[in-house]
């Protein structure tokens, strides 16, 4: 099933996420033969993530690159809101509030512009809750640490982590991925 209704992705540039096993699997768009193959020699230093393989069944060529980033990341543009809250006891204020648009999405945490100065530092805490553009507009409620900030730009972890299976977002991630 795929819920996206937007082009889909050239086969030349698929991306391909190694499994916990460290393999992935591509699919041979002319005959549906299932390729799996080892990423770990497509990891070292220097080596092209490039993969570019035969056939073995039908001998058609079939490219892809290997994408060793622990969780895919989607880029977005979604709106949502931040409140700020206490993280480290001599942090006097919290309940800052400001709207946000989340500019990139993964299991890990997101990537969002705050509209409003806020007194934030990295490591402080936050409650984020944004819209998906999935047909439901589901909001996701989170808690994040945050990570980095660059002018506007925060980068911020999800705290406790997502739930890789069960969440909406973890469903959203795994097909929307243009
Ligand atoms: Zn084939």
């Amino acid at each position: 099933m795929r819920v996206n209704t937007g082009i889909m992705a050239k086969e030349d540039a698929k991306q391909l996420y190694p499994d916990k096993h460290g393999n992935v699997t591509l699919l041979c768009h002319e005959c549906g033969h299932i390729h799996r193959i080892d990423a770990a020699s497509y990891k070292a230093p220097g080596k092209s993530t490039q993969l570019s393989i035969t056939c073995d069944k039908c001998g058609h060529a079939l490219e892809a690159s290997i994408s060793f980033r622990k969780h895919f990341r989607k880029e977005t543009n979604l709106t949502g809101s931040c409140t700020t809250r206490f993280a480290q006891p001599n942090r006097t204020i919290s309940g800052e509030f400001s709207g946000i648009i989340v500019k990139n999405v993964s299991l890990s945490g997101i990537g969002f512009i705050v509209k409003s100065p806020l007194h934030v530092k990295e490591g402080d805490i936050l409650d984020v809750k944004f819209k998906l553009d999935d047909p439901k507009r589901t909001v996701i409620s989170k808690q994040v640490i945050v990570r980095r900030i660059i002018d506007n730009l925060f980068a911020a972890e999800f705290t406790p982590p997502m739930d890789p299976t069960g969440s909406p977002l973890a469903f959203y991630l795994r097909f929307r991925q243009d």
